[in-house]
């Protein structure tokens, strides 16, 4: 049996002022899938993920988050639902270590729906995630090299114990031995059921994790469908990509 979204997206809509930037963007995300959402510059990547987390001021269209109609919700209580979101920039205190920034990201553990509880992100947990973290608690945020950073972003997102994430381009300005780890780590979240939608301009990135794919053009969908198929079809690639 297939098993309920976690996310529902229908004909969304964003404007920025006068502007429309998307017009009518649908897409699923279901337990423990990978969803890439590709597409080139100025597609409208990070302003679908932007309307999900509710930090549009105009939008319009459908969003279900685990059965709820979201649509109307604040950005703030859309995150403490369980539905995470990392931006394209980095979000995290500079003055403070590692270990607070963790911290500060800290919500109590959550249940699925019919009870089962969803494996509580904790500290240790988050440093096999990622051993980079592990090897600087104590360093501040502001002395740390991008990639670290993004790891740190990802990490204060998984102690709010999302649902379901939201990464906009994780893979961006990132050293490889980092981006490797951002692959472990996207694969281990889905391992334990969790949903991804990612924004991602890497193919190989995305190729390495994701399980479907939707294209963005202008802020429409120009291609929605499996990986491997997007993959094993290089014309369908140099079209919508131009790769
Ligand atoms: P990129 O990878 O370059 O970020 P993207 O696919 O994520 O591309 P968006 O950033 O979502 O694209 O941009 C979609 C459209 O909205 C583009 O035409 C862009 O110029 C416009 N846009 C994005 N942010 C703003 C903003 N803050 N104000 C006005 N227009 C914006």
């Amino acid at each position: 049996m297939e098993r309920a979204p976690l996310l529902r997206v229908r004909d969304l809509q964003a404007w920025y002022g006068a502007a429309q930037a998307l017009h009518g963007v649908s897409l699923t995300v279901r337990p423990g899938e990978v969803l890439a959402l590709m597409g080139r510059n100025g597609a409208g990547k990070s302003t679908t993920l932007k309307a999900i987390a509710g930090l549009m001021a105009r939008s319009g269209g459908s969003r279900h988050f685990m059965g709820e109609d979201i649509g109307r919700w604040s950005a703030h209580r859309i995150a403490r639902a369980g539905l995470g979101y990392v931006p394209e920039e980095r979000r995290i205190f500079g003055d403070l270590t590692v270990l607070e920034n963790l911290e500060a990201g800290r919500q109590s553990p959550r249940r699925w729906p019919g009870g089962t509880p969803l494996p509580p992100w904790t500290v240790q947990r988050l440093f096999a995630l990622f051993p980079n973290l592990g090897e600087m608690p104590e360093r501040r945020g502001a002395r740390m090299s991008g990639g670290e950073q993004q790891m740190l972003t990802v990490a204060r997102t998984l102690m709010g114990q999302p649902y379901l994430v939201l990464l906009d381009e994780p893979s961006e300005g990132v050293a490889p031995l980092i981006v490797e780890q951002m692959a472990r780590a996207v694969r281990e979240l889905k391992a334990q059921g969790m949903g991804i939608l990612l924004c991602e301009q890497n193919l190989a990135f995305a190729q390495a994790v994701a399980d479907h794919v939707v294209v963005l053009e202008q802020g429409r969908v120009v291609h929605a469908g499996d990986m491997a198929g997007f993959m094993a079809d290089a014309a369908l690639r140099r079209r919508h990509l131009g790769l």
